[in-house]
């Protein structure tokens, strides 16, 4: 049973907190140097300590605490200085070693927070309790052997950071938001992919609600297994309407872990809390505590990519930008580092963010490719802006003609282009104003009617004056041009 009635979920209100896991980009594992590589063959990536040997040592991959670093100073935490890993104890098949290593009262971050939209679009500050470094499990494979579960350990012990969220999160869309600006920083950190289709990025959402105005939160419920953003929305919104239909119905939700199903957008009892795991955390003996020094958080300030926070700011403080444009340039890294590239050989921004989401954008949605394929330079893309900004072709020529072309042969230079084609007009005064004397000179009644009040007739001039040029005349020069003459 689920509650749809509008009147009565208006009642309610939704509590979220998201737990994200984000899969780390790095040449080796968390704590060894088996390679880290998705797509391999399986148990190819193993070692004796993926394989949980007795008698190894792990060591912590010095690039997984650097990308902690990083993802803690973007998301405004606080670092911790001295701390030690723990182990989380339990049984699984693809987990040799029976425990996972991680970090339990000492997280690397706490107490961060990320600024989202919320439902109205208004800025909402969404609390981080911590994030903290750990590993995958392997992976069991049961559908490949009709008698058997295969084991691929070539994901056990790759790294992983855990992003907890305070239960600030009050509605779908902010969820949303969130979720998205949490992918959004990690793929400009370049820390991970974010890819929650391939489970790169993984997202549990503890789902509550209490009526409006309650001071006590409601008993919350887990849910599990969404492998995308809109799945996850889904999943948080049949969660409500179920636990609100059970607070309806006078009774009361139990805390359990939930699994979400894609197929009909329901969520299932996996465990309730009574079969809560105890994984019963110890201090990793087999590790030594990690220091975070000063020398060690200024290296990773130093190599810090920009912010999309940040580039935003400065698109709409400095270069003029609406923040509908910033918003959309920054929404992408790779689009962001073009327009980036642009604006490095152009100040016109204005006409940089036009280019880039006007015809960049619409070829690469119809060609179905990225930008990081586009043919053309960004460099090539500032010339073409100059060319129109120089008057040498028209806006209209350098969009539908020099622009696919620029395409079509991406080491030609729009100039060259231009020229080739014979698209280059012209605006030199005194060639313009003879056409312009030419053509008023055709018409000599329509001239005296335009002085006489007629300004329609400006058009038919118009016409004149590109037929003469052979469309070679930039067209608001030759207007300026046209109007001086007959209002002499
Ligand atoms: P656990 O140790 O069981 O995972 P935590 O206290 O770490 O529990 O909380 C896990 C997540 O649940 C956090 O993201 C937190 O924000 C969220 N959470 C806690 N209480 C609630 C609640 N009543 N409703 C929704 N989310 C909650
Ligand atoms: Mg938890």
């Amino acid at each position: 049973m689920i509650e749809e009635r509008e009147e009565i979920l208006d009642k309610y209100q939704l509590v979220v907190g998201l737990e994200i896991h984000a899969q780390l980009i790095t040449a080796s594992k968390a704590y060894s140097g088996a390679v880290n590589s998705y797509g391999d063959l399986p148990n190819a990536n193993t070692c004796p300590l993926t394989l949980g040997h007795p008698g190894t040592l792990p060591r912590v991959n010095t690039g997984v605490v650097q990308h902690a670093v990083r993802l803690g100073l973007a998301t405004n935490c606080s670092l911790t200085r001295h701390m030690h890993f723990a182990r989380k104890n339990y049984f699984y098949a693809d987990l040799p070693k029976g425990y996972q290593i991680t970090q339990d009262t000492t997280p690397i971050c706490t107490e961060g927070y990320l600024d989202v939209k919320d439902a109205d679009g208004k800025n909402k500050r969404i609390g981080i309790t911590r994030i903290h470094i750990e590993e995958d499990a392997g992976k069991s494979i049961h559908d490949q052997d009709p008698f058997n579960t295969l084991v691929d350990l070539n994901r056990a012990g790759v790294p992983l950071l855990e992003i907890v969220s305070e239960p600030d999160i009050r509605s779908i869309e902010e969820a949303y938001n969130y979720l998205a600006e949490v992918r959004r920083l990690v793929r400009y950190l370049d820390i991970c992919d974010g890819n929650m289709e391939e489970g790169s990025m993984r997202c549990d959402a503890n789902v509550s609600v209490m009526l409006k105005g309650a001071k006590e939160y409601g008993n919350r419920c887990e849910v599990k297994n969404m492998n995308s953003l809109r799945n996850v929305q889904r999943a948080i919104t049949y969660e409500m309407k179920r636990q609100i239909a059970i607070v309806e119905a006078g009774g009361k939700v139990t805390q359990q872990t939930r699994s979400f199903d894609a197929v009909n957008g329901t969520t299932f009892s996996l465990r309730g809390k009574e079969d809560a795991h105890d994984y019963r955390y110890f201090p990793e003996p087999d590790m030594q505590p990690l220091e975070l020094t000063d020398a060690a958080i200024e290296k990773v300030k130093k190599a810090m990519p920009p912010l999309p926070r940040d580039l935003f700011k400065r698109y709409t403080d400095e270069l003029g930008l609406s923040e509908y444009d910033a918003g959309i340039i920054t929404e992408s890294k790779p689009i962001a580092m073009y327009y980036e590239a642009m604006i490095e050989h152009t100040t016109n921004y204005k006409a940089a963010a036009n280019r880039l989401m006007g015809e960049v954008k619409s070829y690469i949605n119809q060609t179905a490719t990225r930008i990081e394929d586009f043919p053309v330079k960004p460099e090539m893309m500032a010339a073409l802006i100059k060319l129109v900004d120089e008057n040498k072709v028209s806006n209209s020529a350098a969009t539908q003609q020099v622009f696919p072309l620029m395409v079509e042969h991406p080491g030609q230079s729009p100039e060259e282009i231009a020229q080739t084609h014979n698209l280059l007009q012209k605006s030199d005064d005194d060639w313009l104003e003879n056409i312009a004397r030419q053509a008023i000179a055709a018409f000599p009644e329509k001239a005296e009617a335009y002085k006489q009040g007629n300004k329609g007739l400006l058009g038919l001039f118009m016409g004149e004056v590109m037929k003469l040029s052979e469309r070679k005349a930039n067209p608001k020069m030759a207007s300026q041009i046209l109007k001086k003459i007959l209002e002499e």
